[in-house]
Parts: structure tokens; sequence; C-alpha cells
């Protein structure tokens, strides 16, 4: 079994109701949920003009190898109606694979470790609360110390559950 961690994200539709139902599409089909973050809110990055994103990170433990996985969780987005149109935009659910164990991935339809979390607040701040000692296998610096040096702008707070 490997530990692996995913970001989820959304911002179109139930926000919240797409993450549950990613979360419980992966306890089916992927493996264990051991962890799971808070939800946090951010601004859309990228592009600006969208609606504001939840995100969270999920620690999952699997038997799948990392492509099994990606093609994984590529069927539970389509479930939840992602539609692949504008690049960066308007989504109903985003899973990417942050970590799958040290392991260093470079394929092209596959990166690992995510090759944008270190600039990203919205991907550090959920994942430094499930594991901010975790040493980035090719930064070679904590979880934590990535997110105190993270250039990222945007602002990201838990999110209130009304
Ligand atoms: P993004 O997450 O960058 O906003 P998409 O979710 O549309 O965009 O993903 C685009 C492609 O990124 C996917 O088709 C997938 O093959 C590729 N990809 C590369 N590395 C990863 C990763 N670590 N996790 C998830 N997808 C990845
Ligand atoms: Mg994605």
């Amino acid at each position: 079994m490997s530990n692996v961690y995913l970001l989820l994200g959304s911002n179109e539709g139930n926000r919240l109701n797409w993450m549950q139902q990613a979360i419980g599409q992966l306890g089916i089909k992927s493996g264990n949920i051991l962890r799971r973050s808070a939800v946090y809110q951010t601004a859309a990055w990228g592009l600006s003009d969208q609606p504001d994103f939840l995100n969270m990170v999920v620690l999952l433990e699997t038997g799948l190898q990392p492509l099994a996985l990606l093609k994984n969780i590529q069927e539970i987005e389509q479930l939840a109606g992602r539609q692949r149109e504008i690049k960066w935009g308007q989504r109903t659910l985003d899973i990417d694979i942050l970590l799958y164990e040290d392991e260093i991935i470079n394929l092209p339809e596959l990166t690992i470790p995510h090759g944008f979390m270190q600039e990203r607040r919205f991907t550090l701040a959920p994942l430094a609360e499930l594991a901010p000692d975790l040493i980035h296998p090719t930064l070679k610096k904590s979880i934590k110390t990535l997110l105190l040096e993270c250039p990222d702008q945007l602002e990201v707070h838990t999110y209130e559950q009304q």
C-alpha cells in the first residue's frame, strides 16, 4: 500500500457536495481515506473571473500504481460532470495527485510531485495542516518551509460551513 496526498477542488455548483462525493468515490474505487484537512476557500488562481474555489487535501492509502490512480481520479471527475474545456476554467471537481510516497514521476500525462504545488498557497495550506514536516522529494524542503516561502499572494482561509 502507498500513501498519497490528493488535492480536491471545486468552484462550480454545490462545491462541498462535490468534494464529499469525491471522498466517497475514492473510498470505493481507490483505497482508504486516512485523513482529511479542513476545507479552505481561495479566489480562483490563473483565471480570476470565476467563482471562488474550495480546496482540501486528503491522505489516501492505495494499492493502485500512479497511472492507475490517475485513471481512477479522472473517472471520479467525470462522474461529477466535469467538462474539460477551458484550461484553469470553472470546474465541478478537480482531483490532483500532489505526492505519491516519495516517488518522482515525469511522464507526459503525470508529474509527481505535482509541478505547481510550491507556487500555490491553496495547495500548501491544507497540505501543511496534514503533513507540515514531510520533505518534498525534489525540492528537499518541508511543506511548512515551502508554505513560508510561497510567493503566492492569493488569500486562503478556512471555510466556515453555513
Ligand atoms: P489542472 O489540474 O492543472 O487545473 P486538469 O485537471 O484539467 O488541470 O489536468 C490536466 C492534466 O494534468 C490531466 O489530464 C493529467 O493527465 C495531467 N496531470 C499531470 N500531473 C498530474 C497530477 N500530479 N495529478 C493530476 N493530473 C495530472
Ligand atoms: Mg487537475
